[in-house]
C-alpha cells in the first residue's frame, strides 16, 4: 500500500519547491494556472516571508477537503 502525503505536506512540498525555482514574487500564476491577481491573491501578513502570497482559488480548495476530511472523521466517530 503506497502512503498518501498529507494535506500538510503536500503544501510544505509546492513551497519548497516554488523557492527553488523561479522568484515568488516574479510568478504570475499559482502551481495550477491560477492568476496571482488582485481577486485571487491572498496576502499573508502573519507569515514569514511577510507578503506571500496565496492563491484564493487553491487555498479555498485546500480549505474545503480539510473540511470535508473533519467532517469525515467526526461523523465516523459518532457512528461508532
Ligand atoms: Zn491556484
Amino acid at each position: 500500500m503506497t502512503a498518501v502525503p498529507s494535506e500538510a505536506a503536500e503544501l510544505v512540498f509546492h513551497d519548497a519547491h516554488n523557492r527553488r525555482g523561479a522568484p515568488w514574487k516574479s510568478r504570475t500564476h499559482c502551481d495550477y494556472g491560477h492568476p496571482f491577481d488582485e481577486r485571487n491573491t491572498l496576502r499573508r501578513t502573519d507569515s514569514t516571508p511577510p507578503g506571500a502570497r496565496r492563491c484564493r482559488i487553491c487555498h479555498r480548495a485546500a480549505a474545503r477537503r480539510w473540511h470535508a476530511k473533519r467532517r469525515a472523521a467526526r461523523a465516523a466517530r459518532a457512528c461508532a
